[in-house]
């Protein structure tokens, strides 16, 4: 449903009882340098957050130690479990507002953002499961000996987030690491404050002790490093860009040894094979996968890589395809891409439109435009074809709507083509034919891959939301076990005991 005028000025009502980092129970004062954010579909005013500074970290920091030594450690797993289903269903009932901060802060569709956040609280009830069922492990036990081993919470968590998918983004760290025993503190993206502060307060009214969630809102160079390199940190798991991640890993690695999990970015291909032209419901999905969120999704699959002779093919499919998806106001129920989060995002974005047109030939791809108010921060789903091999715009992340249209001669080629990245977050593949589409898996270097056997099987198998599926981001994607119960275990420590009888 398109939200109203009153339900954006609640929003607005929302926003400006949210001001500053929500620790121990509570908003801190809010006093220090503020930040002002704008609304990116018409760049109103959306009011200012209070940043932190290194202090309110620390303050954070004690705050979640003290939680994990004292209310939050000592509970039973059932309890905490109750806790968390508690949460979730707190969560659910709040998805509208949830959904009105997204699409308020940084310009998600509502109807999009709505159908996402319908479903947040089962990432933390997923996670909450594996209080039940994943458990330590035995060695070699024997009459007089008993080996155990223990999974143990970490202790205090720092997450760091970025602002592309905001609810998600912070429940995919949060999830695990409280549902594992630990206490965290989200530094949350300077771009999506509220939408992170609401996720907190949540969590106290659904009874969470203090500190066991605490929120920090500010600069990602002041905040978000104070809290990567802080002393007392037993983990830092971070979502970001790969720059950002060697600042964090440096960060971390510079005060005591605290593992770090990074989740950065990516450039992945998808790379479709001779038989998969034939049914012409393919260009949706192809289009969904590049262009959803305005291109603005990690796992954005942003190459498209095919036979030499299918390009202009190419071209009028996705064309036709962009038929279905209007750009404009993410208010209204009918917009399924809303602009770029910021003004910052659309300048970068720019640059690379600007970068593809003197490399090769920029093509519009004509989504439909519903109401697109003059000073929005929008940019067109288009395709780059023509390019030269190795080329930047192959290589770099734009995180907006631009595809490049990539030409090969085999498979071979086709793998070599896709492997021609520092970036390795996943891939997708289109083939009927399992021994080739298994050679091409096996052979990109990738976290995650799709292999598509048709249209109507990619169509058949819903929407996954990250928790199920486990791998292992590659290259300058990033580092360390992501979702399922490897992830999990990842905000865990193995102890283990020996008992001599
Ligand atoms: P970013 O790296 O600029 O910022 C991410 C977070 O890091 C923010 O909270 C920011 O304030 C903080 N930060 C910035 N500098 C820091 C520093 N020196 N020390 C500590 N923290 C610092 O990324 P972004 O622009 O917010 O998000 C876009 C990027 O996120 C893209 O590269 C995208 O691919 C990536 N991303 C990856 C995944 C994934 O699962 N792999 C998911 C979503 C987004």
């Amino acid at each position: 449903m398109k939200p109203n005028r009153a339900d954006i000025s609640s929003g607005i009502a929302l926003m400006s009882a949210m001001r500053s980092s929500w620790i121990d129970g509570r908003a801190v004062d809010d006093v220090g340098e503020v930040m002002s954010h704008r609304n990116p579909a018409n760049d109103a005013d959306l009011g200012d957050t209070v940043m932190a500074d290194a202090r309110t970290v620390d303050l954070a920091m004690s705050s979640a130690r003290r939680c994990f030594e004292g209310s939050w450690g000592s509970l039973s797993p059932y309890d905490r479990k109750k806790l968390l289903l508690g949460y979730a269903d707190l969560i659910d009932e709040h998805a509208a507002e949830l959904t009105l901060l997204e699409m308020l802060e940084v310009g998600r569709p509502s109807s999009d953002a709505a159908a996402l956040n319908a479903a947040a609280g089962d990432i933390i009830r997923t996670y909450a499961a594996k209080i039940d069922t994943v458990n330590g492990d035995m060695f070699r036990s024997e009459e007089r000996r008993m080996g155990v081993v223990l999974r143990r919470p970490r202790g205090v968590v720092g997450a760091i987030v970025p602002w592309n998918v905001p609810v998600m983004n912070v429940l995919l760290r949060l999830a695990p690491a409280l549902a594992a025993g630990n206490t965290i503190v989200v530094k949350a993206s300077e771009l999506c404050p509220r939408t992170t502060l609401l996720l907190a307060r949540l969590a106290s009214e659904a009874g969470l002790p203090n500190g066991a969630f605490n929120a920090v809102i500010g600069a990602g160079p002041v905040a978000g490093a104070r809290l990567a390199e802080h002393p007392d940190l037993n983990l830092v798991a971070f979502t970001g860009s790969s720059a950002t991640g060697h600042a964090v890993a440096r960060a971390a690695a510079s005060t005591n040894f605290k593992p770090v999990l990074l989740e950065c970015g990516g450039k992945s291909p998808q790379v479709v094979l001779d038989d998969a032209f034939e049914d012409e419901r393919i260009w949706a999905l192809l289009f969904f996968s590049a262009f959803w969120n305005t291109g603005q999704w990690c796992v954005a699959k942003t190459r498209l890589l095919i036979p030499r002779a299918r390009e202009q093919q190419a071209i009028d499919g996705l064309m036709s395809a962009a038929r279905e998806w209007r750009v404009g106001d993410p208010a209204d129920p009918a917009t399924r891409l809303g602009p770029l989060a910021s003004r910052g995002q659309l300048a970068r974005v720019r640059g690379y439109y600007a970068k593809a047109g003197a490399l090769g030939e920029v093509i519009n791809l004509g989504c439909p435009r519903g109401d697109m108010q003059g000073d929005g921060y929008y940019a067109l789903p288009s395709i780059v074809t023509g390019l030269p091999r190795g080329s930047v715009l192959q290589k770099e992340e734009v995180f907006g709507p631009l595809m490049t249209v990539e030409l090969f001669d085999d498979l071979d080629d086709a793998i070599a083509l896709a492997n021609d990245t520092e970036f390795g977050l996943s891939a997708s593949v289109w083939t009927a034919r399992s021994d080739h589409g298994y050679k091409l898996a096996r052979n990109i270097r990738a976290g995650g891959i799709s292999i598509f056997s048709s249209v109507d099987a990619a169509r058949s198998t819903g929407p996954e939301l990250g928790t199920a599926r486990y791998f292992e981001p590659q290259k300058e994607s990033g580092l360390g076990i992501d979702g399922g119960e490897h992830g999990y275990l990842a905000y865990t420590t193995p102890q283990s005991l020996y008992f001599h009888n």
